[in-house]
């Protein structure tokens, strides 16, 4: 008897949705994004109890249209990518139609959307477990879209009982990465809330509609951060690096084109003679033609510069490397937050000297708030 079966289809669904929405962060991530994508100019996230209650995200976007209400929580039923071929020119957060089948699969979900300014004609959708549209009803609402994650993780047992013991910390990762998404996005207010059981709703922190990377800055972390920052407006040109090491820099050199060796990185660091505190990597913002990710080693090089030029201290760093969309690969993770980057040890290298340069070149007093 064939021991070999294919695993029944609910059950792929569930296993497959536990890898894209891994913890508290990638619900909140994958939802910003969607309201970005859905060209949002306000974006209001609430936590109810630091998200173990609920996480509810409302945006002003464009809303749902009745015709994709059936389909819009299917796994892989998206808007914004029709093929393979499509990625590498991808100009969305969004791509592979995951995320919100696989929170119909976790949580207790359910979505109110409007796409007109009149109270009367919002409609609530609420789904079954595989994403499949179980009902819509009428509900008041603006225009836009509320989605709203209750109880997550409710079917899976282990892994509530350690968003439970870890939910502070949790909690705290998702505001950090929150004032990511809020600095990089200009014209977009956001707004982030949380309410503890039995308590008032607090505002954890908000910024206006700016039409700056600098005032949203200014509005996340005040004007005494700003002062103690340099700008970066770096231009890294890749020289395609020569050895049998340099794997990346072959592909470059044959497949890509002139114009995706050129990196710009934009931005602030802090100036040498004053950075931060060593407790505060949540306060280094790292983003890839806009996109928020974690860049390990870029993070890893900047220090190591800065840790030349100050000993005891980290930099503040917000940095954006503005760059060709063939020169990365977003596909690498289920849950979508490393980004590949071809030739990373070209840039690295020469990113190091283009620091060390402005470093060397910047007024070393210490700003006159701070004295
Ligand atoms: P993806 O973002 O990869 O397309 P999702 O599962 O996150 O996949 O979303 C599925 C589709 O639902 C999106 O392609 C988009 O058309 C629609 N959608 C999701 N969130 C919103 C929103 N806040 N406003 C408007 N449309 C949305
Ligand atoms: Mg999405």
């Amino acid at each position: 008897m064939a021991t070999i079966k294919a695993i029944e289809g609910r059950s792929v669904h569930q296993i497959q949705s536990g890898q894209v929405i891994a913890d508290l962060y990638s619900v909140v991530k994958e939802l910003v994004e969607n309201s970005l994508d859905a060209g949002a100019t306000a974006i209001d996230i609430r936590f109810k109890n630091q998200g173990l209650d609920s996480i509810e995200v409302q945006d002003n976007g464009k809303g749902i249209a009745p015709e994709d209400f059936e389909t819009i929580a299917l796994k892989h039923y998206t808007s914004k990518l029709s093929s393979y071929e499509d990625l590498t020119s991808l100009d969305t957060f969004g791509f592979r139609g995951e995320a919100l089948s696989s929170l119909c699969a976790l949580s207790k979900f359910h979505i109110i959307t409007a796409r007109v300014e009149d109270g009367a004609l919002g409609k609530k959708l609420e789904f079954e477990t595989s994403g499949k549209l179980k009902g819509s009803s009428a509900s008041a609402a603006q225009k836009g879209t509320t989605v709203a994650v209750e109880n997550l993780f409710f079917n899976l047992p282990v892994r509530r009982k350690e968003l439970e013991k870890n939910i502070k910390r949790e909690y705290t990762k998702v505001v950090g990465h929150l004032h990511a998404y809020a600095c990089i996005s200009v014209g977009v207010r956001f707004t982030v809330s949380n309410q503890m059981p039995k308590a008032k709703k607090l505002t954890v922190f908000s910024t206006k509609l700016n039409i700056t990377t600098k005032e949203n800055i200014t509005n996340v972390f005040g004007t005494k951060t700003l002062l103690a920052l340099v700008k970066l407006d770096l231009h890294l040109e890749m020289e395609p690096s020569k050895g049998p090491s340099t794997q990346g820099a072959r592909n470059w050199s044959t497949q890509a084109t002139d114009r995706s060796r050129e990196v710009h990185v934009q931005g602030y660091i802090s100036k040498p003679v004053f950075g931060e505190g060593r407790q505060a990597p949540d306060r280094q913002m790292f983003y890839v033609n806009s996109r928020p990710c974690g860049l390990p080693q870029v993070t890893k090089a900047v220090n190591e510069v800065y840790r030349s030029f100050n000993v005891s201290q980290l930099p503040f760093v917000f940095a954006n490397f503005v760059m060709d969309t063939n020169a990365y690969d977003v596909n690498v993770s289920p849950d979508k937050r490393s980004i590949m980057l071809h030739d990373q040890t070209a840039l690295l290298e020469s990113l190091k000297t283009a620091l060390t340069e402005l470093f060397e070149q910047t007024d070393q007093t210490v700003p006159q708030s701070q004295l």
